[in-house]
């Protein structure tokens, strides 16, 4: 369990923590176990629907790094540190990578100062992306990103925590406006399933409990997507963007509840 700390409440769940529930991780509480017995209760394939999100986050940045020679990455609501974080699979294909982790929950600072205190080249901020303007604008996102050079922003598993009234697509709108030419976008989302009623009975539990859940539609997230050129295989399920082995069965809801895909600001 995760040492308790002033700026930490912990009778109060937040979305990180039973994350981190989901993926195995200690940095919980029991107020967070709850929501995620909950969830577990409602939708029983989401340990694997997060781990299938980790595992797509590896695949699109191993490819950047690789591939597309991207050497910054702005990970937004990257969560608690876990087993193989955005920073180690870039610094893997290239030491000298840039990343910048944001996260709302100050947990996420406290647990990732530790683990970064020797990594120049990677930070952690505490930041609201309701607000990009000012996140963009943070001396700390500043120091290692150079936004006159193409960047990947990441919104992994974070855009279905804000409703439609925190209008997501006018902060995807403002980072895209940032970033320049030759820069990607990642993004991952909830997926609203018309055959599976389970995928809205979970977004009305944690909206509930957590205060935040919205499960979108493959159009709603392809919105997002405006003005970019959606990379091969499209917006699609996660493990079928581009997967090291073969998907045998890709009609099981913990494939289809999160939709993802990656573009490039052309
Ligand atoms: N990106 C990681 C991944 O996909 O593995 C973690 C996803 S986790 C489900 C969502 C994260 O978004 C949480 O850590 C939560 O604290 C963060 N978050 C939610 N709302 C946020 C906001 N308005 N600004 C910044 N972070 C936020």
């Amino acid at each position: 369990m995760a040492e308790s700390s002033p700026q930490i409440p912990t009778d109060v769940p937040t979305a990180a923590r039973v994350y981190d529930v989901m993926l195995g991780g200690k940095d919980n509480y029991a107020v967070d176990r709850a929501v995620a017995e909950g969830s577990l209760a409602i939708m029983p394939e989401l340990r694997e629907i997060a781990l299938h999100n980790r595992a797509m986050l590896h695949r699109v940045i191993r490819y950047l790094a690789e591939e597309e020679g991207i050497t910054q990455f702005l990970d937004l609501g990257s969560g608690l540190p876990t087993v193989r974080n955005t920073h180690e699979v870039a610094q893997e294909v290239n030491p000298q990578a840039h990343v910048v982790y944001v996260d709302i929950d100050p947990i996420v600072l406290a647990h990732g100062r530790a683990i970064l205190a020797d990594n120049a080249n990677t930070t952690v901020v505490t930041a609201d992306i309701r607000k990009p303007g000012e996140l963009l604008a943070r001396p700390e996102v500043r120091a290692l990103i150079d936004f006159d050079q193409p960047v990947c922003i990441m919104l992994v598993g974070i855009l279905h925590h804000l409703g439609d009234d925190e209008n997501p697509g006018e902060i995807v709108k403002v980072l895209r406006d940032a970033a320049p030419r030759g820069s990607f976008f990642f993004i991952t989302n909830f997926t609203r399933l018309g055959d599976a009623p389970e995928s809205v009975a979970l977004e009305k539990q944690l909206l509930e409990q957590l205060g935040t859940g919205r499960v979108r539609t493959p159009a709603e997230l392809a919105a997002f997507f405006d003005g970019l050129e959606i990379l091969q295989p499209g917006l699609v399920p996660l493990p079928l963007w581009r997967p090291d082995t073969p998907v045998l069965d890709a009609g099981t809801i913990d494939v289809r509840f999160m939709t993802g895909g990656v573009g490039r600001k052309p």
